[in-house]
């Protein structure tokens, strides 16, 4: 493979501005990569090689003619296949989408075309984004590329394989419960699900409403900031999207760690974690006080409820979001009916697969008239009471510092025994989308098996910026004390 996947998605937009490099030559490299590598790793349901080639054409064209372009023009990037495009399928890993095209470009693939990204393709996940570990998926596995008998989380398990294996520069990822987060960890990359509201949900196949989020997976914190600044931008077309204007990446980076406050909940270290998590979790917290700031333990008791109340509401509203495949409108039709209720029975019994109707099941069941006080009002009490907390350690802290998972990258089938036991690895990430705050999942360290660990900085709503520049500190010196050593 060429030595310049490997490089830096900042040296390659450099080495492109400086024209060392063409748009074409880049694109091409990362083909030649998918070519090599994806039998093995499957990260892609599609790759658009012609129309990735195409776009770099034009790409060097206009730079050739000295014409402004952003800064992210020109780098190959990923898109999970639950974000709509106009010229490539979209199928949410499903067989209920097989085949399909949107008539539409979701706001975020708008943005990433007028700054000149080159999209190489559509990226495999859980179907209709409902796991963590991408085994959901109606069409094929996807590898962890740290370490291939292991899942790569999930669900957005293509985005991060993609950027773990140097398919992609960077890859956008949708979070409603730990999606970006999680697999990021995995794979040993960064993942940012952003304050709810900040990208625009415009073009997103909705699971949960309320909770879903577009975020960026990229190599460093740096790569992060810079795509998160693209797409981070109001949105008429999104009703829940922010009024504000996202800050700069320097001003995103910059602010300075020294005086921060930490909060550390001890809740998040005592059962069900890993050993070697918690040590490197634990030695995070080090660093950061090395770096100047202040880290105090504090107690989350609501952590526990948050879980069961996530896959409540998030079951809720997709039953009610995914009642629209009915084979009617899109995708998937069955061929065998007699009736209209017929048709609706079939096609939603052979096009779903088992996961996303355990949680049509189970939201339908939530939201019955005689059980809606009992769960669903319940549920929601719940997550304002985790929105009480997380307001009261803000008065106080910056962020919150904590693990991505309880444990590392598992082996295929692993989790797959009972859904619960896959359920209870989202302990961490969902009360973060209960409370429609942002969340950074960054690399800390690794286990004795070489697996990657996570570490999730939690800050205030719209304070992306104490997130990023702390994780930014944090990989800068991880940096230097690698070389000291
Ligand atoms: N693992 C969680 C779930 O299965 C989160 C999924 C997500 O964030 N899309 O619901």
């Amino acid at each position: 493979m060429q030595a310049i996947i490997f490089e830096t998605m900042k040296k390659q937009a450099e080495m492109l501005q400086n024209k060392e490099i063409s748009c074409v030559e880049l694109t091409s490299a990362y083909l030649e990569s998918i070519k090599q590598q994806d039998d093995v790793i499957g990260a892609y349901l599609h790759v658009a090689e012609e129309s990735a080639l195409a776009t770099a054409v034009k790409v060097d064209e206009k730079r050739v003619k000295g014409e402004v372009l952003h800064p992210l023009a020109g780098l190959p990037m990923a898109i999970k296949d639950n974000i709509c495009t106009v010229d490539m399928p979209t199928t949410c890993a499903s067989k209920m989408l097989e085949g399909y095209t949107s008539p539409y470009d979701a706001t975020v693939v708008k943005l990433l075309k007028e700054a000149d990204a080159i999209v190489l393709g559509k990226v495999n996940m859980d179907e209709f984004a409902m796991g963590a570990s991408t085994e959901n998926s109606y069409y094929k596995k996807t590898r962890n590329p740290v370490a291939t008998d292991r899942v790569p989380g999930g669900s957005s398990g293509g985005s991060a394989a993609a950027v773990a294996a140097h398919m992609a520069t960077y890859a956008l990822g949708s979070d409603t419960g730990g999606s970006v987060r999680q697999p990021a960890s995995f794979c040993g990359v960064v993942g940012l699900k952003p304050t709810y509201g900040r990208i625009s949900r415009s073009g997103l196949i909705a699971f949960a409403s309320s909770l879903d989020q577009i975020g960026p997976l990229g190599r460093s914190v740096e790569d992060a900031a810079a795509v998160y600044k693209l797409l981070s931008r109001h949105d008429e077309m999104d009703s829940t999207s922010g009024k504000s204007e996202a800050l700069s990446v320097p001003e995103l980076l910059g602010k300075s760690v020294k005086g921060m406050k930490i909060a550390l909940p001890i809740a998040f270290f005592s059962e069900g974690i890993q050993v070697e998590v918690k040590e490197a979790v634990l030695q995070a917290a080090k660093v950061f006080e090395s770096l100047g700031a202040i880290v105090e333990e504090v107690s989350l008791k609501g952590i526990d409820a948050a879980l069961p109340a996530y896959y409540l509401i998030s079951s809720a509203e997709a039953s009610s979001n995914l009642a629209r495949f009915d084979g009617v409108k899109y995708g998937y039709r069955t061929e065998d009916f007699q009736s209209i209720e017929e048709l609706y029975k079939r096609t939603r019994g052979e096009g779903f697969g088992r996961e996303v109707k355990r949680r049509i099941l189970l939201g339908t069941y939530a939201l019955s008239s005689g059980y809606y006080d009992a769960y669903y009002q319940k549920a929601l009490k719940i997550r304002s009471m985790v929105l009480n907390e997380y307001t009261q350690i803000f008065e106080k802290y910056d962020f919150v510092l904590s693990p991505v998972a309880p444990s590392t990258a598992y082996r295929f089938g692993e989790h797959g025994k009972s859904p619960v036991e896959m359920y209870l690895g989202d302990i961490y990430t969902v009360p973060v989308n209960i409370a429609g705050l942002p969340g950074l999942s960054i690399n800390c360290g690794f286990d004795q098996n070489h697996l990657p660990i996570g570490l999730q900085l939690i800050g205030k709503a719209h304070d992306e910026a104490t997130l990023l520049s702390a994780g930014f500190a944090f990989e800068q010196s991880k940096k230097l004390w690698r070389v000291e050593r």
